[in-house]
């Protein structure tokens, strides 16, 4: 019998693999999943993700699962100093922010990978494999063949696919057989991650996120959900790493805190903290995804909220492919405009990196007065663009367009649906010849209006991942950027 050509084959059912699984299965494209492990990871690393990554949840249709198992993060960071006075507040936020939820959301990634796994069993085209590990891969040019083995019985086997996306976290072998090379911002630093539960009746703990700037020690705490809690604490050099993850040494780290009458603990483990971009993050039919092309330290919560970005990006590009309706070359948009974007967060992770872990007291003292001075060397969350990709136009091109709710009560991105939408004035729309939902920025949709007033223009298109492909004044505009949309079948893949 012949090995079947899937449309799509990932490697890794990590919140990349998985989150791609349910946007890819949703387009009714055959996929097959295949990961190492027998199931999910069982030690959490991500506990927050932001308000875009929402929506992208929610577009999978999984929005109301997860706000189930999730905490709006509400209360912000607090970065404190060696004396407990508190230097600054950052981040937070309204149960409503521009992506028509919170903007921060807390959580315990397991229960995350878990609905994200149940999701993806909505549909009969997508196929996960556990235990199946990817050990080659060949690009033939037509398709991808995988040598793949499975761990329960000792065989192998071939799985065949049109593309295959590498979600194969930060040792990717895929990225190896690539030959992508990893370019490094400079930090470089272990952290225990130390995460306990909160024994019943024990005293409330601070609600927010803090920041310990103590160059004794720095450390940060944080309020997970539930009973879970979560310490990082900086391995300073001199330390024994065996030593540090003993249940002694990690209580009398936070006895100014708490003690074991206060909580168990679940777990301690060293962890390294990079700051890697990838170069090369399409060859052919291979392509990367998540912590295989970007690492950074996890002072932002950011390193898989930039996962799921990468694979929102690219599900529409791929299925657009496959479909016929672009030509493969729209695939290399996909690093040029995500390599800039996540490159604006692991800077911005590493300058805090570099506030945060300061052991110099002198620097610290120093950094506290700037701080008590109101100059915080620390500035605003990035909200950067993407980079020129599709190469479609200037701002407000390649921004995240919000989520209003709109005058029927449904949220935008629910009236649109995951794929290219038309917002503009009733004069711009009647004018416009484009088989694609329209939606009328009237008086009645106060939010649609005034984005379009505030940007000076008539109309925007925005593409299936809900950035802005383009703007025009008038119908002449309008109807250039719509024929250049990847509407219909006019390609191979
Ligand atoms: C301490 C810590 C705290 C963090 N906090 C945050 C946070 O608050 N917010 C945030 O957004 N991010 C955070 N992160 C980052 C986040 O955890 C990662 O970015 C995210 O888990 C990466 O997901 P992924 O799917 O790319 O990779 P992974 O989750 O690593 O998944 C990769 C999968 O690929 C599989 N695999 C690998 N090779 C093969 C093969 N050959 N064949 C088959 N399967 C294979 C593996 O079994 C694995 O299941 C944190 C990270 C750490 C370490």
């Amino acid at each position: 019998m012949s090995t079947p050509i899937h449309d799509v084959a990932l490697i890794g059912y990590g919140p990349a693999g998985a989150t791609l699984a349910n946007l890819l299965g949703q387009a009714g494209l055959s996929v097959v999943v295949l990961d190492k492990e027998a199931g999910i990871y069982p030690l959490p690393r991500a506990i927050h993700f932001d308000g875009e990554v929402m929506r992208v949840f929610q577009n999978a249709g999984l929005r109301a699962e997860i706000e189930a198992i999730t905490r709006p993060g509400l209360t912000g960071v607090h970065f404190v100093n060696a004396q407990g006075d508190t230097l600054l507040v950052r981040g937070g936020t309204t149960a409503q922010g521009p992506h028509g939820c919170a903007s921060n959301y807390y959580f315990h990634q397991p229960e995350l990978e878990q609905v994200l796994r149940q999701g993806a069993q909505r549909f009969a085209n997508v196929q996960v494999h556990l235990r199946h590990e990817v050990t080659q891969v060949a690009d033939l040019g037509s398709h991808v063949r995988l040598q793949v083995q499975d761990l329960n019985t000792g065989e192998g086997r071939a799985v065949q696919a049109r593309y295959v996306v590498g979600c194969d976290g930060a040792r990717s072998p895929l990225r190896h057989a690539m030959g992508s090379p990893l370019r490094d911002l400079g930090l470089k630093q272990p952290w225990v991650v130390f995460d306990v539960r909160l024994k019943d009746g024990a005293p409330a703990r601070p609600e927010h996120t803090v920041q310990y700037c103590d160059p004794a020690r720095p450390m940060t705490w944080c309020n997970v959900t539930g009973n879970r809690r979560r310490w990082e604490i900086m391995v300073l050099p001199g330390d024994d790493p065996a030593q540090l993850v003993q249940p002694e040494t990690l209580w009398k780290l936070v006895s100014r805190w708490m003690t074991p009458e206060h909580a168990d603990i679940e777990r301690a483990v060293i962890y390294t903290f990079h700051s890697l971009i990838a170069q090369g993050w399409r060859k052919g039919r291979l392509l990367l995804a998540g912590d295989a092309v970007h690492q950074m330290p996890p002072f932002l919560g950011q390193g898989m909220c930039a996962a799921v970005r990468d694979v929102a990006n690219l599900a529409w590009k791929l299925e657009a492919v496959l479909r016929g309706r672009a030509d493969a070359a729209l695939l290399d948009s996909y690093e040029s405009e995500r390599s800039p974007h996540v490159q604006a967060f692991v800077e911005l992770a590493v300058k805090i990196g570099d506030i945060i872990q300061t052991t110099d007291p002198e620097a610290a003292q120093a950094r506290d007065a700037r701080f008590q001075a109101g100059q915080p060397e620390i500035f605003e969350f990035p909200a950067p663009g993407l980079g020129p990709g599709l190469g479609w136009g200037r701002a407000p091109a390649g921004q995240l367009f919000p989520q209003p709710t709109l005058a029927t009560g449904q949220r935008l991105d629910e009236a649109v649906g995951p794929r290219f939408a038309l917002i503009g004035t009733a004069d711009l729309l009647a004018q416009v010849d484009a088989d694609l939902v329209a939606i009328e920025a009237s008086e009645r949709e106060p939010a649609l209006r005034d984005w379009l007033a505030a940007h000076g223009c008539a109309a925007v298109v925005l593409r299936p991942d809900r950035y802005v492909l383009g703007v025009a004044r008038n119908a002449a505009e309008l109807q250039a950027l719509v024929e250049r949309l990847p509407l219909r079948h006019t390609a191979t893949a």
